[in-house]
């Protein structure tokens, strides 16, 4: 069997070598060493344009949960079946961010943090736990997983999705009917989406305007879900009190971007869930030989649907 490996990261022949040693029956290139010979299969993440010019695969194997990118390709290939990431370690790092999020809205910490810059001592009533409802917009692998969590810790959780889930102790509503109500009583939104073009733009001022007074956003899907001059407005009106924002429309974010400055705005370089290469590896070698075997092989794409 012969693989293609391709690979954004700065460190791409170090992530080859992890799957290499989970396939050792396997012959490896990378790319863009590779000369033009075929290969049974692709493992890649984020292909510059002209990866796929003239390739054929078998499958191609993504190194991440979200394939927007990669479906943004003209030359992507259109028959061929794509599987994404599962899980990998991601889910644990995203019940971690959004409950840091949680807890430090709750407890008033980024009021806190802005008054100690001003040297201002001053205590502010704290919330009870029980009150404070969050909202888990795309309730697929990691947003299940994320909504479970907050649950466990004792929060009111709510959660939206397309199809209807049943998730124990989740207040779960569907598709267009549902999202005002799940909107009505959200005092943190975190977006877990994937981006398709359904979803692009989806967090803009109709929607948030539904969400109560002094709510908070949390955005971990991606960045072009998001119309950054409504959250601007939506802050400045004091309608939401803050938001929390992990992916951005451009990234890395320009350093003259409004967001790093906006006293109401925390920003972290899309970490809320980074592939963990160990597991990752295990887990596409896994997928890999699974396919070669002719075995089904969970995490594919619906190219319709876009993730
Ligand atoms: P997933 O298992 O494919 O789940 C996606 C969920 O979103 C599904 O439950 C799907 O509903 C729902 N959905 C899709 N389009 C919708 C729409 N228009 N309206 C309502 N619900 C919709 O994906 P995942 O593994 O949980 O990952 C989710 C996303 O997280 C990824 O696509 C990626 O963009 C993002 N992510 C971010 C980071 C980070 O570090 N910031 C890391 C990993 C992943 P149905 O099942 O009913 O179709």
């Amino acid at each position: 069997m012969k693989v293609l490996f391709q690979s954004a990261d700065a460190d791409a022949q170090a992530s080859l070598d992890l799957l290499a040693r989970q396939l050792p029956q396997a012959h490896f290139d990378l790319w863009p060493q590779a000369g033009g010979e075929a290969h049974d299969v692709a493992v890649c993440w984020k292909p510059p344009p002209g990866f796929f010019r003239g390739r054929r695969f078998r499958a191609i194997f993504n190194m991440g949960a979200g394939v927007d990118a990669l479906l943004q390709d003209p030359e992507l290939p259109a028959a061929t079946p794509i599987f994404r990431l599962e899980d990998a370690g991601m889910a644990e790092q995203m019940e971690e961010y959004v409950a840091w999020a949680a807890l430090g809205y709750l407890r008033n910490m980024d009021v806190y943090v802005r008054q100690q810059e001003r040297a201002e001592w001053k205590q502010l009533d704290p919330r009870p736990r029980e009150n404070f409802s969050i909202g888990i917009m795309g309730l697929g692998l990691l947003g299940q997983r994320v909504a479970r969590y907050l649950h466990a810790m004792g929060f009111p959780v709510r959660g939206w999705n397309r199809s209807e889930r049943g998730i124990d102790g989740v207040t779960c509503y569907a598709g267009e009917a549902g999202l005002s109500k799940f909107l009505t009583d959200t005092q943190m939104l975190v977006c877990m989406l994937p981006l398709t073009p359904e979803t692009q733009g989806v967090l803009n001022a109709a929607l948030l305007a539904q969400l109560p007074r002094g709510a908070y956003l949390v955005s971990i899907g991606r960045g072009l879900q998001l119309v950054e001059a409504d959250l601007l407005d939506m802050l400045d009106s004091g309608h939401l009190a803050g938001a929390l924002l992990d992916v951005m429309p451009q990234e890395p974010l320009p350093a003259d971007h409004a967001f790093w400055r906006h006293p109401l705005i925390t920003v972290t370089p899309h970490i809320s869930a980074q592939t963990l290469m160990e597991a990752s590896m295990r887990q596409i070698a896994e997928k890999i030989d699974a396919f070669m075997r002719g075995e089904s092989v969970s995490g594919l794409i619906d190219r319709n649907k876009g993730y």
